[in-house]
């Protein structure tokens, strides 16, 4: 199931006398093995050649020529992207497509031709680079990855400005390793099936990650030292959850994993959207984390109980205005509503800035305490909010919605939406578009003062989820990006868990349903921790379903509460997964999520 490729396989034990291991972060999950192909782009040369005043508008012409071609290939990438991903999602090209129409870099690559005779190539590889040096250097982490899209980009125009070869080839039914790839590089390869990627560069957030989970491949991103590592047709085993690459697998290793892909197809077969039994019987709701609207199918491929996280910001990623439109949002979220069935589907309200890109221009020292969330929504209320409401006041007419709130510190915040959802349903009501009015709204509790005022949050709000992943970055004071405080930032803190804790507790004591929708949730050690905390409801992204069923069905609650209070008393996140580790060996049957830790 993780893709419609054919997977070869190979004998183990030939070439090299052991297996060598490198790992990264595992940024999709599931098991592929194969051959390695390396992927590296051909950069053409670029030598500074005059070019004569009557040669000059023949220059003009091939760089406009090179456009075209470079918008058509986009257009090829993006319709493959709208049929493997859905609609939604060529968002994720949105750099690129702004590029190529951008007077403001296209400006300056057409006055060298014409006032320096520079060459098209010469000009256009000049200015780009003055841009993506920018780009590199930013410290917001959203733009240094757009860098690498820019990248991407001169180096088609280049190869079309030199008629040279433009289709990026693989090998066909193998594991690509490059330094770096694209969304539009993943999208291209889907049609060689390519069984999985490992990148040495990227982390989690990348749009590389989000696209390779779409398309239920699995990753490895940031494995560094991989390209010294590795040779073109190495056999190779990627385990895409653990952040693994064997190469040159030992037979015995080769059998594990054989054996733990089998196993995880068979739980994927077996998926079905119905709450999970632990086995003393407590009911535990699993949902999807859906990013694109593409990944609607995965809610019944994988069996999720609806959507518990529908992220919105790539809707608005390309920042054009068309995006922003109510009737856009609309017919996106009708789709996620429907798709969700009965479970109903919770979808975000924008939550923009911190890492994620506004859609307009604007600068801060300290974004993740800035102008986040619901903050920029309160005050961008007439162009930003309210359609996003509208929209999903209308959707709420064909199914099940949610309204979650990103980001609120105070309770005003909750307020001050529930006063703008009344408003915007009695407009709706007197244009007389088909809307539904009872439309939840619920808080995601990500900043502390939410989880320590928890109990009116609970009285206030119609649900609460616990976004773990700002939460953990926001109590520990630890950027959840940053590769330097990395090893400093785990939900499974003590403090962090005794916060989950009373949420759980206040959402209890007001009877309002309680959620988690962070990564937390798809990490099994996590699992019987978070189980004995209370937690009932879990949305992750929908790959990780089928092992987190099979975990929590394989979960006694009540010798969890055991581990929870335990872990809760620890001094630190290091030792709550130890115990967290030794936990899951006495409880759970030794093969139950992954081949063994010694590998
Ligand atoms: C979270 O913070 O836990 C969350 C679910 O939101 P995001 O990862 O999109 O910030
Ligand atoms: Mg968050």
């Amino acid at each position: 199931m993780s893709t419609s490729a054919t997977e070869v396989d190979f004998d183990a034990g030939d070439g090299r006398p052991d297996e060598t291991v490198v790992d990264g972060i595992g940024v999709a999950p599931g098991i592929a093995i194969g051959t390695m192909h390396r992927y590296q782009v051909a950069r053409p040369e670029v030598t500074r050649t005059h070019v004569e005043a009557e040669a000059v508008d023949d220059e003009l012409a091939l760089l406009d020529d090179a456009l075209d071609r470079a918008e058509q290939e986009l257009d090829r990438v993006r319709s493959v992207a709208r049929e493997r991903l859905g609609a939604d999602e060529t968002a994720i090209l949105a750099a690129q497509e702004m590029m190529l129409r951008d007077d403001e870099v296209l400006g300056p690559v057409r006055q060298r031709i014409r006032d320096e005779h520079e060459s098209a190539a010469h000009a256009l590889s000049n200015v780009l680079r003055g841009h993506r040096r920018r780009i590199e250097t930013s410290d917001d982490e959203y733009l240094r990855e757009r860098a690498t899209e820019l990248e991407e980009l001169e180096t088609r125009l280049l190869q079309f400005l030199q008629r040279g070869k433009t289709a990026a080839t693989i090998q066909p039914n193998s594991i690509i390793v490059a330094d770096r790839l694209t969304a539009a590089d993943l999208i291209r390869f889907q049609r060689h099936d390519m069984l999985g990627c490992v990148t040495a560069r990227g982390g989690e957030t990348s749009h590389v990650s989000i696209v390779a989970r779409a398309l239920n491949l699995p990753a490895v991103a940031g494995a560094e030292g991989i390209l010294d590592a590795v040779e073109d047709h190495d056999p190779v085993i990627l385990d895409g959850r653990r952040g693994r690459i064997i190469i040159q697998p030992r037979a015995d290793t080769l059998e594990q994993y054989r054996e733990q892909r089998t196993r995880h197809r068979s739980l994927i077969e077996k998926a079905e959207a119905a709450p999970v039994t632990t086995t003393d019987d407590c009911q535990v709701t699993l949902r999807a984390n859906v990013d694109f609207g593409e990944t609607l199918d995965a809610l019944d491929t994988y069996g999720a109980e609806g959507i518990g996280l529908m992220r919105t910001e790539v809707l608005f990623l390309s920042g054009r205005e068309e995006s922003l439109r109510e009737q856009r949002q609309y017919e996106v979220y009708r789709k996620a509503a429907e798709a969700s069935g009965t479970h109903g589907a919770t979808i975000r309200l924008l939550d923009l800035g911190g890492d994620k890109m506004l859609p307009f221009p604007h600068e801060e020292e300290n974004p993740f305490l800035g102008w986040r969330g619901i903050r920029v929504l309160l005050d961008r209320e007439d162009d930003l909010l309210r359609p996003q409401l509208r929209a999903l006041l209308r959707a709420n007419a064909h199914g099940t919605v949610r309204v979650l709130v990103p980001m609120p510190t105070h309770l005003d915040e909750l307020h001050r939406v529930r006063t703008i959802v009344t408003e915007e349903a009695e407009r709706l009501g007197t244009e007389d578009y088909s809307h539904d009015a009872d439309l939840p709204v619920g808080v995601l509790v990500e900043v502390p003062a939410v989880a320590l005022q928890a109990p009116q949050f609970a009285e206030a709000a119609d649900f609460l989820s616990i976004g773990s992943n700002d939460l953990t970055q926001y109590v520990l004071a630890v950027d959840r990006g940053n590769d330097r405080v990395a090893d400093r930032y785990d939900a499974l803190h003590p403090a962090v868990l005794g916060l989950v804790k009373r949420v759980v507790e206040a959402g209890r004591a007001a009877d309002t349903p309680v959620s988690l929708c962070g990564e937390v949730g798809g990490d099994v050690h996590a699992l019987p921790v978070l189980l004995g905390l209370g937690v009932e409801t879990i949305s992750v992204s929908p790959p990780y379903l089928p092992t987190v069923k099979h975990v929590v069905g394989a979960t006694n609650v009540a010798d969890a509460q055991t581990l929870a209070a335990e872990a809760l008393d620890a001094p630190d996140a290091g030792n709550v997964r130890h115990r967290a580790r030794a936990w899951c060996d006495e409880h759970y049957e030794a093969d139950l999520f992954a081949p063994s830790e010694e590998l």
